[in-house]
Order: structure tokens, then sequence, then C-alpha cells
């Protein structure tokens, strides 16, 4: 790698080929071809041959492998083969599932993208940073990710955050000097570096490495990139399952003996044996957990909520507090100059919406509109928006007050830019912005901002502090101006300017976010509004959405300072009584999700800037917004694409669809395995026959939770989700309601298998035809539980089925193999069964109707507490 920090900028353009003009896009796309994507070692997908053998060398198929082995050594040829078909579907279905899963959850990772500014054809576009190339000229921001190593040819106040390559956290102060050679990657001001971030400044550098020609690419192998997550919930399952396997190894190996004891013969034992373990194993489970989370993510995609893994899923659903920031998230972020008081009294309005020069500005006195141009004037230089009119549009970038103040400007129709000495752009941490320039041969600075921030550089009477109040408790945000001449362009020596006036602006409140925070009280969730704007701004807008009733429940930052000296109770009493925190600063806002957390609760924040970020990374769900940094979107679990607050909310419907979907599969698979077993010991203690042999049992398996569960993940959100309060975050699975819902319908099912069981064999029949019957039955019985399933709550008479597509056709389905396969010859000899009368069928499908009337006994006494 060439040491381009030692090397004069003239040189580096020459050897690169390239110019502060940038590159062509059809250079760009050559050198692409030429050098390949700027990216590190990118997450390959398992083929589908590598899930293919996963599955078949799963622990469940081995057991069937050697199943398959002892059927062949005992003569059971028809067995065999008719295992291995079983073996073989099974395998099919599953390998099938899990490179679906697999498939999207990898499609999520793909879908957060880091994009960069750089400048092709002569003008500053947006592209991915995976099409950066050696050349390209890049623009850096505060909060964004630095995507390639790159030399600096212009930058100011640019500090970087260069601790993932040097483990140094303090930011770094940059500079664009030639520096000598041997100099330590700490030290080589001049260069930035990827896998790095922007603290604050703004930058402009030539691009000299990508993809594996930079610092970052050279130690790839140590990096740690973002692997395929399994979420607490699949691990706790995985767990669960293996718990459960043992569990059922343990009574297989308990029915070996008994069998032994009664002189069965061993290698029918064994293969008997196997075939329960199997077919009562949730081995299903983990599988349709993953699937159940992996739809939700994707129907999430679709309300514009991105979740990095599938992990946040669940945790959404859960949150109980969601702390919102107001601008973007609540309103549409689309400021529009509405009002102009400057500092004599003199009030003007402003007509015209949207970023365009549409609208007049007006006063009762219409002698004076000169003088408001003095402050739209201020508004124009102190700026770093862009607005133009391009072939009969308006195009524009930056950011959104700026723009307003672009349009006011076109309004007035003003368009002389004096010289510019410096600039210090805003940063919303420090809510101001200041300008030096030079006119009439002086030197001029001017400062734009909060009025308490304006006060630092400008005496700010009384007065104005009362134009402030009139006009944020309207609801306009304001910024404030001061203007005046200066010795030098250092901002500490700034003291005495003149105060010039203020501009309010109206931010629209987005619709339906009204609909969305009552839904949320519905939800027992609670919001609240943290946001660096003025009290009174923030208090008019949180009352406009109902979100509060009362000023009291808004606060400042300096209030929450204040309460942070009490102690921790005190200070989470404050924190739990207010709902609107105006003016900020990130440490407040870590505070108070901190306190939030304490409290017991489950803490959703949004936020956007690089000083958000450790607040969304505190909180149990961070969610940056599409448009933020991003920082902010690296610390997030996941993004909101819109910035819209209505889409956290359909996200938590979504997370909460997911979790009871799980509910209903864990239902399902646990009742109807708990059933299996429990018959089998019922009959063998009783002195029975074994009541279905190994190929019946392995059929049942695939008829009775082959596609079931799967379905079951693909449930639409029940109607009542968002009316209940939110579960606690703590709970497990395995709560106390759905371990009662198991056993209820488990025991029943056990019961009536077993009593048709008893009444068969006590009447005499033919031992084939009893076991075809006891197949036929639990296959109705099954498949007839899911409809249970489908919702733990609500009577199945009150659901409309064919709303249950899936569920449908995989129970109708199941059912007609069920009827068909022991209706004709050969496949009714390789199960080993005997084809049944219509009245039989009939009577044993009414005989398995009871489970669905016990457990609407069971939803009916839930519903109308007895
Ligand atoms: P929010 O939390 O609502 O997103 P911000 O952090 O964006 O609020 O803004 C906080 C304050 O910073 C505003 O109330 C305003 O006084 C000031 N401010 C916002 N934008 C600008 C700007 N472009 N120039 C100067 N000051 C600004
Ligand atoms: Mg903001």
């Amino acid at each position: 790698m060439k040491d381009f920090y030692n090397e004069e900028l003239k040189d580096i353009y020459k050897e690169l080929d390239t110019s502060v003009y940038g590159l062509s896009s059809v250079e760009a796309k050559k050198r692409m071809q030429k050098y390949g994507k700027n990216e590190l070692n990118r997450q390959e997908q398992d083929s589908l041959l590598k899930i293919l053998f996963g599955e078949l060398f799963s622990p469940m198929e081995i057991i069937l492998l050697i199943a398959i082995i002892f059927s062949i050594i005992i003569g059971e040829y028809v067995d065999a083969v008719t295992l291995i078909i079983i073996v073989a579907v099974d395998v099919f279905i599953g390998t099938f599932e899990e490179w679906k899963a697999k498939k999207d959850v990898s499609s999520l990772i793909n879908m957060i993208k880091v994009k960069s500014n750089v400048v092709r054809d002569g003008k500053e576009v947006e592209i991915d940073s995976s099409e950066l190339v050696i050349g390209d000229i890049i623009f850096l921001t505060s909060g964004d990710k630095i995507s390639a190593d790159a030399r600096i040819i212009e930058c100011h106040n640019f500090q970087v955050d260069e601790s993932s390559l040097t483990g140094e956290s303090i930011g770094i102060l940059k500079n664009n000097d030639t520096i000598k050679k041997d100099t330590i990657l700490s030290e080589r001001f001049n260069m930035i570096y990827a896998g790095t971030n922007v603290i604050t400044g703004r930058c402009m550098a030539v691009v000299t490495g990508t993809s594996i020609n930079t610092e970052i690419g050279k130690i790839a192998d140590q990096v740690s990139n973002t692997k395929e997550e399994k979420s607490p919930l699949t691990i706790r399952i995985d767990k669960f399952v293996k718990q459960i396997s043992i569990l059922i190894v343990s009574i297989a190996f308990l029915l070996t003996i008994i069998l032994v004891l009664k002189n069965y013969d061993i290698g029918k034992i064994i293969i008997n044996v196997i075939a329960l373990s199997v077919s009562a194993m949730p081995e299903g489970l983990a599988l349709a957990l993953t699937m159940a989370l992996t739809i939700a993510s994707k129907k999430m995609y679709k309300k514009n909520v991105i979740v990095k893994n599938l992990n946040s899923v669940e945790s959404l659903g859960s949150c109980t507090v969601i702390a919102t920031d107001k601008t973007g998230t609540l309103t549409v972020n689309e400021q529009t100059a509405r009002k102009i008081l400057l500092k004599n009294g003199e009030e003007y309005d402003v007509t015209g919406t949207g970023y365009n020069d549409n609208g007049e500005v007006t006063s009762n006195n219409n002698d004076k509109i000169d003088l408001a141009k003095e402050i739209a004037f201020l508004g124009y230089i102190n700026n770093e928006a862009h607005l133009k009119k391009e072939k009969n549009k308006w195009n524009y970038f930056g950011d959104t007050i700026d723009i307003a103040l672009l349009s006011l400007a076109k309004k007035l129709k003003i368009d002389n830019k004096p010289k510019i000495i410096e600039t210090i752009p805003y940063e919303s941490e420090n809510q101001y912005s200041a300008v030096f320039y030079e006119k009439d041969g002086k030197l001029y600075c001017t400062v734009k901002g909060a009025l308490e921030k304006v006060m630092y550089y400008s005496e700010v009477s009384d007065e104005y502090k009362k134009h402030n109040d009139y006009l944020t408790s309207n609801g306009y945000r304001v910024i404030a101006f001061a203007n005046g001449v200066v010795s030098d362009t250092n901002i500490e020596n700034v003291k005495d300017l003149d105060y010039v006036g203020m501009i309010g602006f109206i931010d629209p409140i987005r619709t339906d976010v009204k609909k969305s925070i009552k839904l949320c009280h519905k939800a027992g969730i609670k919001v609240i509004m943290i946001t660096g704007d003025h009290p009174l701004t923030a208090g008019a807008i949180a009352k406009d959405l109902e979100l509060i009733t009362d000023d009291k429940e808004v606060a400042t930052g300096v209030d929450v300072q204040n309460h942070r000296k009490q102690s921790d109770a005190e200070f989470d009493r404050f924190i739990s009584c207010v709902k609107v925190f105006s003016r900020v600063t990130p440490l407040d806002k870590l505070e108070i999700v901190n306190s939030l957390k304490r409290q017991g609760e489950f803490v959703a924040v949004t936020g956007d800037g690089v000083n958000d970020a450790p607040a969304i990374k505190s909180a149990n769900i961070g969610i940056s917004m599409g448009s933020g940094t991003d920082v902010a979107k690296e610390s997030a679990s996941m993004i909101i694409n819109n910035d819209n607050f209505t889409s956290i909310v359909d996200g938590v419907r979504e997370g909460r669809t997911a979790y009871n979907n799980i509910r209903k599969i864990v239902l399902f698979l646990l009742s109807c395995g708990f059933a299996e077993v429990s018959f089998f010991i019922f009959s063998i203690l009783f002195g029975f026959d074994i009541p279905l042999v190994a190929i019946q049992l392995l059929w049942l398996n695939i008829v009775t939770d082959g596609l079931q569960d799967i379905a079951l993940s693909f449930e639409k959100t029940e109607n009542d989700v968002m009316y209940t309060p939110p579960r606690s975050s703590k709970e497990s699975l395995f709560s106390k309601d759905l371990v009662t819902e198991i056993l209820i319908i488990g025991i029943t099912i056990s019961i009536v298998v077993f009593g048709t069981w008893i009444y068969l064999v006590n009447n005499n029949y033919d031992l084939a035809f009893s076991r075809s019957v006891i197949m036929m039955l639990m296959v109705f019985i099954q498949n007839i539980n899911v409809l249970n399933c489908i919702s733990e709550k609500n009577s199945i008479f009150k659901i409309k089925l064919l709303k249950h597509p899936f569920v449908l056709f995989t129970i109708i389905g199941s059912i007609l193999l069920q009827l068909l396969f022991p209706s004709m010859p050969f496949t009714a000899k390789a199960l080993k069964v005997v084809p049944l009368s219509f009245e039989t069928c009939l009577l044993t499908f009414m005989i398995s109707l009871i489970v669905i009337l016990v457990f609407e006994i069971y939803k009916y006494s839930l519903n109308n507490k007895w």
C-alpha cells in the first residue's frame, strides 16, 4: 500500500487519475469492474446441498437411519423401504423450509445499506458505499460511517472516531497537511480510514483504497462482521427441544425394558420405540419458530421497519415504553417559515407551503417589508442547504430548517451572497450555526439558532424572551438571529452582536400519528417524547397529539439534571411522571432511558444523530430513523425507513403477532406429542398390545405435524393483539397458562384415544383393524386440534376459517392423504392397515371433535370468569 499521507495532493490526483471534480460514471464503472465492489467478506448463503446434508444428519434422521438398518437386519424389507421414503420426505420438507428461512434472513441483512456522497460526472450524488472506487471524491459530515480509505482534501472542525482501528476512543482532529514518512496510523491526521466514524465537522476527501486494500481490509479476518444471529428465543427453544428429546429417550428406554420383560422380539422393540420417539419429538419447533419470526420481519419490512436480526422482532412485541423524538418522527419534518418577529416587535406572516418560491411576506404595515429582508438575508447566508429549480422541478437537500430559510429568501428575491470567510455548521448538539463574512470591507459574524444559544453571542432582553414564548407556545419552532461586526474569526471572542429577530417555523404533524398514539395507550404502551426543541413548542405539539393534557407533564433537560442529583428512586419517580422532555442533551436522554429500564420498563428509543447512539445502544430496542446517521443506524437494532412513528406501532403489532404464533406452534406440537407418548405408556402399562407399529407412527408424524406447525407460523394478527397489555419481557415461553393449555389438550386426546383403544381390544376386534382405526382417529384428532390452536382465547366458532388458508390447506390435505393411502392396496400394505368403511371413518371423525369441545369450554371459562 502506498503512503498517501506522505504525498502532495496534486501527485495523488495524477497517480489515481482523478481530480477535485471526481470521476465520470463510466470511469467509475470501469474501475469497479477492475477492482471489484467495495465490500469485505460478504456473507455467503449456505448452499442447498449443505442444508440438505445438515438435515439428513440431524439427530432425528440419524435415529431413523439406524431404524432402517435394523429393519434390514431383521428382514423387514417393506418396512425398510417405507422408512427410506419417509426419511426422504422428511428431509425434503425440512431442507426446503430451512433454505427458505435462511434466504429470508440473509436478505434481511442485505437491506441495510450504507450510502456515501460522491462527485460523479461533476455532480454530488448519493451512492451505495459498496460502489465506491479509488479516485472518487467523497463528502463526509457528522455521523457518517467512513467506507473507504481516503486522503483529506479539505476539512472543517473534522473529528473522527478511529477506535475500531486503533482502540483509541478519543476523537481525532483531522487536517489536510502532508506529513512525513513512517508516521504511525493513529497520527496520520490527513487520512481517514474505512470502518471509522465521523464525530463532528465536514470533510472532502479522495478515495485511496477500497475493500481489501484498506487498512481494515488488511485485518479483515479479525473483524467481526454481521453473523447470522440466533434470537434468544430460538436458542431457548433449541435447548428445550434437546431437553424434551432427552426426556423422550429416557421414556423410550423404560419402554424398551418393559417390552423386553414382556417377551417381545428385541429387533421390533427397537424399531417401534425409535418410531415413537421420533413421532413425539417436537423437532419442527425451532424451524417453525424461525419461520414465524422471519415472516414477521418481512411484514415489518413492508411496513418500513427493517430489523437487523430476528431477535428484535420478538423484543419489539414486548415493549412497554416508546421514547420517540419529535422532528420527523411525529412531524413530517417539512419546515415552513410562517412568522417573522423582529426586534422592534414588528410581526410578519409568510404564506405558501413546501420548498419553493410560492408565497409572500405580508404585514399590516406594507411599507416595512424591506425590514424583513435583513433577517431573511442572514438566514440565506448562514445556510448549508441547497434549493434550486431545475426543469420545472424544485430540487433540494440539506437541513430542513435551512431549506425553509432558502425558500423564504426566494420569496423575497434575495440572491446576493457576500464573501464567506469561515463557517461553524449546525450540529444538533450545538443548537446554533454561525458564519463569518465580509461586507463593505468589514468582517461580520452572524449566528442563528435557539434563543438560549444566541444569548451567548448577543444581549437578549426579557422582551425578546417574551417574543420567543409567544411563538413557541403557539407551536412554532423558533430560530433567533444575531449579527454584527467582529474583530476576528474566533467564535469564542464573539460577544456583542446585535439581536435581529426571530423566525417561527411550522412543521405539520404526521397524519395517523394521533391514531397510533391512541392505539399505543390501548395496548398498554406509554409514549414519551424526547426532543431538542423548546419546551413550549414541544408541549404545544404534544397537546395537539393528545400525548399530554397538562403542562405539568413537560420537563426540560435542566429539570432532568437537577433531579439527577437526588437518589435513584426519587429520580425515577420524577421521570415516570413526565411525558415530554425538551431541550435535552444526549446525556439527559441516556439518563432517561436508564431510569425507565430501572423501573422495569422495556424501552424502545428512537434517534438519528451521532449523539443519540449511546441512548439507542442502551435501550432494550434501539430504533434509528432511515434518514438518520450511519452511526445511529449501526447502534440500532432496527431502522424505520420512512421515519414515521406509525411504523413503530405497526412493528409492535407484528412483533406481538409473531410471539402469539410461536405460542400457538408450541401449544400444537407439545399437546400432540404429550398425547402420543402418554397414550403409548398407558397402553403398555395396562398390558395392551402396542397400539401402533413403527411405520404407522412415522406416517402419523408426517400427516399430523409435517406442515401444520409451519402453517401456524403464517397466522395473521388477531384482532385484539393491540388491546391487551404487553407481556412481561421476563415471562418464559412456557408460562403457566400455556402449560395448562398443553395439558388440557394433551390429556383429552390421550384419554379419547386410549378409551377407543380399550373399547376395540375389549370387543375383540381384529388387531390390524383396531390399529387402522386408532391411526385414523389420531390423524383426525391432531388435525382438528390445529383449529384449537388458531386462537388461545377466541372461540373457533367466531373465527372465519376461510381467512386461514394455509392452516385449512394443510389440515384438509393431511386428512385426504390419510383417507387415500389406507384404501389403496399397495400403500395399505406398507402402512400395515386395512381400509375402513365410510361409517367407521365418520364415527372416528365425530369422536375426534371432543378435543374441540373440551378446549372451547376452557376458552369460554377464560372469557366468562366462572
Ligand atoms: P428535535 O429533537 O425536535 O429533532 P433538534 O435537535 O433537531 O430538535 O433541534 C434542536 C434545536 O436546534 C431547535 O429547537 C433549534 O433551536 C435549533 N436548530 C435546529 N435546526 C437548526 C439549524 N439548521 N440552524 C440553527 N439552529 C437550528
Ligand atoms: Mg432532530
